[in-house]
């Protein structure tokens, strides 16, 4: 699961990570008020005190997007929000036809002196969370894995001893901080580490870490986190009822939220056929088959080992919100499932199916290879319903089916 931004900066801020003060609003006619109480809260001008507009999404790349904005003004505050609010940001995390914004941050400006990058995640290659660290923060993280991969410090750490004080002291100067930074980012990097762990977190970003620019009080500048994301671990969550209600549907697709109800794991994809199967395992070889056979998936849909003919009418009812698809593919091996509740989803699925021109039945060719248990009375109850499936192809295999659903897309 993931959260907002703003979200993100209250775990920090609890963690005792330092992070600019800020405010969320979900209307432009918020934005000039909320300009003043920003600055004033922040100590700033506010006639004229460095403020940011954010757009709180669940993607990144927003500051290239043009949804991060530095305003010097309640004017100038209230256009970014109006901009932000009336457009879709489309950015290289988004896809092309963008995501609705409709939660800005408000955050006390900070003068920057250089922006670095922090995070904890899970190594799957040594079985350990990591620290990684970089000096060239601010941009994404793979742009500098792939040119300068130097730039990045890896840092293991141990599953019961956590970060020591030790190591993050040997990155924060391996990153450059001098005087008192060194102490500002080593506690921030235990905090992070800690938090990682509280949380059962599967990523803990935060991106940038700045230096601010020297001032009086703060001869060395200051440390301070003002980009944040987090990343749960779903089969943790149950026990962070915290967490839980930081949920936010509107970021979500909502055919996804559905499929959830339902026990249904399904995922959206880009292509045009649709697939109905049961299993992980399964469901990913017959996205390969299509793929291998020219086709493109439009989703992954595991109804699981032991679904119900309700579930599979639901699947189906899934798979066709999506406008994209031209054609499905139902792949079962019953093992536990019974394949005559499958044969019986899918014509009951077939009745009650509305189109938006209100007949009923499937229009999109429906290409079912069952295998297993019950195969034959599942069977033969699909052909007894030939009415209600009129674009039904039976597939011998899998590979028979994987052909007749791409040839009959294209
Ligand atoms: P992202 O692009 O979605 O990761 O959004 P960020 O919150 O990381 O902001 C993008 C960039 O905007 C940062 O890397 C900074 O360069 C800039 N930025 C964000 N907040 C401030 C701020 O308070 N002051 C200044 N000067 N720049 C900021
Ligand atoms: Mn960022």
């Amino acid at each position: 699961m993931k959260i907002h931004e703003y979200q993100a900066r209250e775990l920090l801020a609890d963690a005792g990570i330092p992070v600019p003060s800020a405010r969320v609003i979900t209307s432009a006619g918020e934005a000039a008020q909320t300009y003043k109480h920003v600055a004033t809260d922040a100590g700033l001008d506010p006639s004229n005190g460095l403020v940011v507009v954010k757009a709180q999404v669940h993607a990144g790349g927003r500051g290239k997007a043009g949804f991060v904005k530095l305003v010097r003004s309640a004017k100038e505050a209230e256009e970014a929000a109006r901009f932000m609010l009336s457009n879709r940001m489309v950015s290289n995390q988004t896809g092309p036809e963008g995501i609705e914004v409709g939660k800005l941050l408000f955050a006390a400006g900070v003068d920057i002196a250089k922006e670095y990058y922090l995070a904890i995640t899970t190594d799957r290659a040594t079985g350990r969370n990591i620290l990684i660290a970089s000096a060239e923060g601010g941009v994404e993280i793979e742009v500098v894995a792939e040119r300068n991969p130097a730039a990045i410090l890896k840092v293991p750490i141990h599953p019961v001893g956590g970060l020591e004080p030790y190591q993050a002291r040997d990155v924060a100067y391996r990153l450059g901080f001098e005087g008192k930074q060194v102490n500002q980012a080593v506690k921030i990097m235990l905090a992070l580490a800690e938090l990682y762990a509280a949380k059962d977190c599967a990523l803990a970003e935060i991106n940038p870490l700045i230096v601010t620019t020297p001032s009086d009080g703060h001869p060395n500048g200051q440390v301070l986190a003002i980009d944040a994301k987090f990343n749960f671990d779903d089969n943790g969550l149950f026990r962070h009822k915290d967490l839980q209600a930081l949920f936010d549907p509107a970021e979500e697709n909502p055919a996804e939220i559905t499929a959830q109800k339902f026990g249904l794991s399904y995922i959206a994809l880009d292509g045009n056929i649709g697939c109905l199967v049961n299993g992980a395992g399964l469901a990913m070889s017959t996205m390969d088959i299509i793929k291998h056979h020219g086709g493109e998936p439009a989703n992954f849909l595991d109804v699981g080992g032991s679904a119900t003919e309700e579930a599979v009418t639901e699947a189906f009812r899934i798979i066709l919100s999506d406008a994209a698809v031209k054609g499905i593919l139902v792949n079962i091996v019953g093992g536990i499932m019974d394949c005559e509740v499958i044969a019986k989803g899918i014509v009951n699925a077939a009745r009650s199916y509305k189109n938006p021109d209100g007949s009923t039945g499937f229009k999109v060719p429906l290409v079912v290879r069952l295998e297993g248990n019950n195969v034959e009375a599942g069977r033969e109850l699909l052909k007894s319903a030939a009415s209600d499936l009129p674009t039904l192809q039976a597939a011998e295999d899998l590979t028979d089916g994987a052909e007749k659903v791409c040839s009959a897309v294209v």
